[in-house]
C-alpha cells in the first residue's frame, strides 16, 4: 500500500484570519501553492524509494524534487495548522517555562523571531524549534528546508516566501510578520512541544 499525501485540513473558514491573512491569500497560498506541492510530491514518489514513506521521512531525507516538495508540504501543514481566529493568546505550562529559560521572556522570543523572519534573504522560513533536551532556538531556513533535516522539532513557523504575503502586504514583510502573532494559537504550539 503506497503512501498518498493529502492536503492538511483548515480548521477555520477561508476568511476567518482576516485582516491578518485575507481570503484571497488563503485561496492562492493554501488552495494553489500548497495543492501544487502535494500534487508534485505524489507524482514524484511513485516508484521511488519513498513510495511507502511518511511525509516526515520524505521531508527529512528526500533529495532534489522529493525533498523540496515534501519540505514544502510539511512546512505549509505546520504553518496553516498553527493559526486560529481566537486561539490561545499566550503559552503556558512547560512551553512557557522553556521560553523563559531559553529567551528570558515571550517578548524577547518574538523580537528574535521577527528579526529572523525579516532578515531572511530570499525565500524561506523562520522557525521556533526545540532540540532533544527541550532547549528552544530560532532558526532561518532557506527555500524548503525544515527542522527535521537538522534533528530539531518544529514548534512554530513563519513563511516568508513572497507568495505568503504579497497580496496583502506587498513589500511590507515586517508588517506581515508582526501581524502573524495575532492569529497564533499557542495551544497548537504547546502540543508540538510535548
Ligand atoms: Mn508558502
Amino acid at each position: 500500500m503506497s503512501t498518498t499525501i493529502t492536503m492538511p485540513m483548515l480548521h477555520y473558514s477561508v476568511e476567518a484570519l482576516e485582516p491578518v491573512i485575507s481570503k484571497e491569500t488563503i485561496g492562492f497560498h493554501y488552495g494553489k501553492h500548497l495543492q501544487t506541492y502535494v500534487n508534485n510530491l505524489n507524482n514524484l514518489i511513485l516508484n521511488s524509494e519513498f513510495t511507502d514513506a511518511t511525509l516526515e521521512e520524505m521531508a527529512a531525507k528526500g533529495q532534489g524534487g522529493i525533498g523540496n516538495n515534501a519540505g514544502q508540504v510539511l512546512n505549509h501543514s505546520l504553518y496553516f495548522e498553527q493559526f486560529a481566529p481566537n486561539g490561545k493568546a499566550e503559552p503556558t505550562g512547560a512551553l512557557a517555562d522553556a521560553i523563559v529559560k531559553s529567551f528570558g521572556s515571550l517578548d524577547e522570543l518574538k523580537t528574535k523571531m521577527n528579526t529572523a523572519a525579516a532578515t531572511l534573504f530570499g525565500s524561506g522560513w523562520a522557525w521556533l524549534c526545540a532540540d532533544a533536551e527541550g532547549q528552544l532556538c530560532i532558526q532561518q531556513m532557506a527555500n524548503a528546508d525544515n527542522p527535521l533535516r537538522h534533528g530539531l522539532k518544529p514548534l512554530l513557523t513563519f513563511d516568508v516566501w513572497e507568495h505568503a504575503y504579497y497580496l496583502d502586504y506587498q513589500n511590507r514583510r515586517p508588517d506581515y510578520i508582526a501581524a502573524l502573532w495575532n492569529i497564533i494559537d499557542w495551544d497548537v504550539v504547546e502540543a508540538r512541544f510535548l
